[in-house]
């Protein structure tokens, strides 16, 4: 089973690859503008739009003002027990019955900006692997209209439809693509997916299509999902045959059919039933990270800081049931008996006894190993699922941005340094010839979560060979200011297990925090850079925007530079 946040993602990235978002004419590659332009639906503007065979479709648009979280119940009012219920109540009825009956509750908290960002990656991939089926009809517009134009478009024998709605006996399913094979009559199921491979999930997805489709009169000969190869690297224009890897389910959809045909009747009794199930949550046995956003409502008991957040918790179910089975929730209750890890008992300790847990020596120890000049730096990326540039593979990061605090001595004020890519082009070259510029052959780079900055540098040499020396040497002087923290060298009770940046800054440096930031997260940096870059806002706007990455990445970079002076003078002190 996939996390809850997972869940909610996938039920989200189903629900608003709905007509009711704009399409655009996906022909037009080689990207980037054309598949840019849908990072953030709130940009569409509604109007009748061409589908990418160039015929006029029936769509409505959004209203500008419309949400991610809106355009979903909009969506639902519509539907009964749509494929996305079914997904959803396969990974928790309980979540799945809270997002029909209880909807305030379900989207309470509202999707940060990472989240939006995967659900426009799914849409955008969509749109592009759309470009595999020349001349197919893109269906837009309200539910009852698609559900019609579809059975207009299956009359004249359309050879390929993009978003077509089915619907029988309570239960809705709308395909990304349908095609037909006109000597045998049979059509075709293929889902698109931006995942790398084939997930297990997706099969019952499919499976519910092929079901109901089925039931609805059509022949189904094929099943596909079609998804992203992980192994194509861009070379010139987008190349979709190999861009995208398409697998065969049609067996395998066969041999769950009778599973999920009893499947979908027993989730319809369970989600159209009016009375909110009762009983445990079952996720009161997991770790944080696992619940999802009603966990909260669900259980109210469960305090906000509970053993649930002991770190790593989630990796040691029996303890943690153990924990739960005797009725501990709170940490100052936890038997003393209960077998956790020194880092564990540190968090625990910290915590009830409200005193800060410092292992100086340690401390000493690893800011020994760094060697001045100290270079203080951040990266900001964007991971496109689809290839922008040459070189690049799926999901590969764009490296736009970087911020970088040099402190000479212990007694100098950093230096800033900082480099912002603002054109819709490949920035690696310009990177690192700013970080050849920047950063000189001696002292070390730090970093805070090394395995994302060294990675993006072996990408950056992968793609320019005659940088590897530089790059290597790079690597070579980086070091993780966060190992201080995750080794638990420095426990403080307001840290809660944490050890990201924006956790441990208020902790050590509390006269700095990101609140007064218009961008607070690396997922809003790397919406924003699209939005610059899409061609699409004004000068003052794009200008206001790089002020506001430059802010943020600025501020990660001299936070790290904030945490180990913090540290540093707690040693001399
Ligand atoms: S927290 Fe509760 S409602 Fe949410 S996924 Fe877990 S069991 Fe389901």
């Amino acid at each position: 089973m996939t996390p809850p946040i997972a869940t909610r993602l996938h039920s989200l990235i189903q629900l608003l690859a709905t007509p009711t978002r704009r399409s655009s004419n996906s022909q037009s590659f080689p990207l980037p503008a054309n598949a840019i332009r849908h990072l953030h639906p709130l940009s569409f503007v509604p109007e009748r739009t061409p589908d990418v065979s160039g015929r006029s479709t029936v769509g409505l648009g959004l209203p500008q003002s419309l949400d991610y979280q809106s355009s979903t119940c909009l969506y639902m009012a519509m539907a009964r027990i749509s494929k996305t219920d079914y997904m959803l109540w396969r990974e928790c009825p309980k979540n799945a019955w809270l997002k029909i009956h209880k909807p305030d509750t379900y989207y309470a908290s509202e999707l940060t900006e990472f989240e939006k960002a995967i659900i426009d990656s799914g849409v955008e991939v969509e749109e592009v692997a759309r470009g595999l089926f020349p001349g197919g009809v893109l269906i837009i517009g309200p539910a009852e209209e698609i559900r019609q134009a579809t059975q207009k478009h299956l009359a004249a024998r359309t050879p390929t439809l993009f978003q077509p709605i089915f619907e029988r006996d309570g239960f809705l399913a709308l395909l990304d693509v349908l095609d037909l094979n006109s000597e045998t009559n049979g059509y075709s199921i293929r889902e698109i997916k931006s995942s790398t491979k084939p997930k297990e999930e997706h099969l019952h997805d499919v499976a519910f299509q092929t079901l109901l489709v089925r039931r609805c009169g059509v022949k189904i000969e094929r099943i596909f999902i079609v998804h992203l190869n992980p192994g194509y690297e861009r070379s010139g224009d987008l190349d979709l045959a190999s861009l995208f890897t398409t697998a065969d389910m049609t067996a395998k959809v066969d041999e769950i059919a009778g599973t999920v045909a009893r499947e979908i009747e027993e989730a319809r009794t369970y989600l159209l039933n009016d009375v909110e199930p009762s009983g445990p949550c079952s996720c009161i046995y997991k770790g944080r990270s696992r619940h999802c956003s009603t966990f909260r409502y669900s259980n109210p008991h469960v305090p906000e800081y509970s053993v649930h957040d002991i770190s790593r918790i989630g990796n040691s179910p029996k303890k943690l049931k153990e924990m739960i089975d005797a009725g501990v929730f709170a940490l100052e209750n936890i038997p003393t008996h209960i077998n956790l890890s020194d880092i564990q008992q540190a968090q625990i300790r910290a915590y009830n006894s409200g005193e800060t847990l410092i292992k100086k020596e340690a401390i000493a120890g690893e800011l020994k190993k760094l060697k001045f000049p100290l270079y203080f730096i951040d990266y900001e990326t964007y991971p496109s699922a689809i290839p922008l540039f040459e070189k690049y593979a799926p999901y590969h990061h764009v490296p736009f941005q970087y911020s970088l605090h040099i402190a000479r001595s212990p007694d100098e004020e950093p230096l800033h340094m900082e480099f912002l890519h603002t054109a819709l082009e490949d920035p690696s070259k310009l990177f690192v010839r700013s970080l050849q510029k920047n950063i000189g052959s001696i002292g070390s780079v730090v970093v805070w979560n090394k395995s994302f900055e060294s990675g993006i540098n072996e990408d950056l040499a992968r793609r320019l060979p005659d940088v590897l020396g530089f790059i290597a040497d790079l690597n070579d002087r980086i070091y993780d200011l966060k190992e201080i923290f995750s080794k638990q060298y420095y426990v403080h009770k307001n840290l809660w297990g944490k050890v990201s940046i924006k956790n441990v800054l208020p902790v050590l440096a509390p006269h700095l925090n990101y609140s007064s930031l218009d961008i607070q997260e690396g997922g809003a940096a790397s919406i924003t850079w699209c939005k610059i870059v899409s061609g699409r806002l004004s000068k003052e706007e794009c200008s206001h925007l790089c002020e506001a990455l430059k802010k943020y990445c600025g501020m990660d970079s001299y936070a790290m530079y904030a945490i180990w002076r913090a540290l540093h003078d707690m040693l001399e002190a």
